[in-house]
């Protein structure tokens, strides 16, 4: 037999690019492939790129260059190392990768890396492959499944597109040009994955898609169903506690999706549900579709549902035009609503987007100011909302062992990493990790370390009741 050839992957950006990554792990595992952490062993580098502001796609030609460096040692020792360039920065730039980095084997964009080992072979032969066309057949129905044991060693929590692309064209966005027109997986496919994921561990799911909510899959009855309605057969699957969905569009919230909150304890209370912006005129020349006061009734309508519910957001500051009460529009919207956390950003043109040539940048200084400003806030929000957890015994789903001897490490509804010491609690009473990770159970919180909560299991978990004290020589 052949010794494994190793696979080394890095990913950058978004969620979708996690899951690709790990799918492009699962395509090369029947070539011989088994993946390194190091790039001095690897045969093969893949970049996992992502092109969403310009730090991320310049990002690329560095380590491009590290590679190259990396590929020249491993050839001195008679070894061949290939080089695979895959995500959004492939498919945006294409050939442009290999004129500036002739070390290139293989450009492969997202909705093609199932091609991948054909590529592979082809670049072996050949010197040079490039597949970044949108093929008419769906990826998804060529993946191999992930094997089992590749599930496990991924944890209790997994990843589940559902839908890729988007038709919003909001015109700072690349995503519609390198992800291309929104596609929905069907409804049995999901179930297939998730079914399989289940039996392996899985206990918490995230469906991922760049627009989520506009999921649109077809149903089992020939119907296109919604994501509420999705998530309300996958609560049914056994062996799944918690559901996620990300990311979404405040244009696609429905009636389903609301009621889906209202109906599923599985369905977590906590919803990124990007803004962007809180002025209406910025709004509008980022074809949003909608305003503040329609982003604010949307939210509304989570809460009236789910009291405790608590949402997360994306803004970008110093878009084309955006001026100082354009800005403070966005900081009062940020004030009203009350987040549990969100992301921002500087304005990044990108090329081929609309904003991309609207006259009236931002100046650079003015950008750096209002960020400041925005991220102050955003941060004295997360933090009073991590402080208020303090006190309060809260649900956790624990993951894994923690660093430290006896630590077990969990998230709250909210995402909040929470660590306890079950240990301290139930003296004498040695609980292995195992008996623990993919459990969902109280704990008192008594403090904050930065964004980690601490605190004391309040239960044993149910199947090892602790030994009464004389037992345990107290
Ligand atoms: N589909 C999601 C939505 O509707 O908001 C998010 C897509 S994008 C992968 C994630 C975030 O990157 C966006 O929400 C936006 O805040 C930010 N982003 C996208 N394009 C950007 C740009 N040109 N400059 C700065 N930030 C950008
Ligand atoms: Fe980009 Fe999201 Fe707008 Fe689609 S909805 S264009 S992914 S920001």
């Amino acid at each position: 037999m052949a010794p494994p050839r190793k696979l080394h992957i890095n990913s950058y950006g978004c969620q979708m690019n996690v899951y690709d990554a790990q799918r492009m792990v699962d395509v090369l595992a029947p070539e011989g492939f088994v993946e390194t952490a190091s790039v001095d062993d690897a045969d093969l580098v893949i970049l996992n790129t992502c092109h969403i502001r310009e730090k991320a796609s310049e990002k690329v030609y560095s380590e491009l260059g590290r590679l190259r460096l990396a590929r020249d040692e491993a050839a001195k020792g008679g070894r061949k190392m290939q080089i695979a360039v895959a995500g959004c920065v492939a498919q945006a730039e294409g050939e442009e990768i290999v004129r500036r980095q002739p070390a290139v084997d293989v450009v492969v964009g997202p909705q093609s890396y199932h091609h991948l080992p054909r590529l592979l072979a082809q670049a072996a032969q050949a010197g040079r492959a490039l597949e970044t066309e949108f093929p008419v057949a769906d990826k998804f129905g060529f993946l191999p499944q992930p094997r089992p044991e590749a599930i496990r060693a991924r944890g209790i929590s997994a990843f589940v597109t559902v839908q890729e692309g988007c038709d919003k064209f909001c015109t700072f966005c690349v995503v519609p040009y390198t992800r291309g027109a929104e596609v929905s997986r069907p409804v049995a496919a999901i179930l297939d994955d998730v079914a399989r994921l289940a039996d392996n561990g899985v206990r918490e799911l995230t469906l991922i898609g760049q627009n989520v909510n506009a999921y649109h899959g077809d149903g089992p009855d020939g119907r296109p169903w919604t994501l509420g309605r999705l998530l309300q057969r996958l609560a049914a699957v056994p062996g799944i506690v918690r559901l996620r969905y990300s990311t979404s569009h405040p244009n696609d919230v429905d009636d389903d999706l609301i009621a889906a909150h209202r109906d599923l304890d599985a369905l977590m209370p906590f919803v990124h549900l990007p803004v962007q912006s809180g002025s209406d005129r910025i709004l509008a020349a980022m074809n949003r579709r909608h305003t503040a006061a329609d982003y604010r009734r949307v939210i509304d309508r989570f809460r009236a549902v789910r009291p405790e519910i608590a949402f997360s957001s994306d803004f970008i500051v110093g878009f084309p035009g955006e001026t100082e009460a354009d800005f403070e529009a966005t900081l009062a919207l940020v004030t009203q609503i009350g987040y549990a956390g969100s992301y921002s950003f500087k304005y990044s043109p990108r090329p081929g987007t609309p904003a991309a040539e609207m006259p009236e940048m931002v100046p650079a200084a003015a950008m750096d100011e209002r960020l400041e400003r925005l991220q102050q806030l955003i941060d004295a929000q997360q933090s009073a909302f991590n402080k208020a957890a303090i006190g309060r015994t809260v649900d956790v789903l624990f993951e894994r062992a923690g660093r430290k001897p006896g630590q077990i490490v969990g998230r709250t509804a909210y995402l909040q990493p929470a660590h306890v010491f079950p240990g301290h609690v139930f003296p004498g009473h040695v609980m292995a990790p195992d008996s623990i990770v993919g459990q969902v159970l109280p704990v008192r919180i008594d403090s904050l370390e930065r964004y980690s909560l601490l605190g004391e299991l309040a239960a044993m978990p149910p199947q090892q009741h602790a030994p009464p004290l004389a037992a345990t020589g107290a």
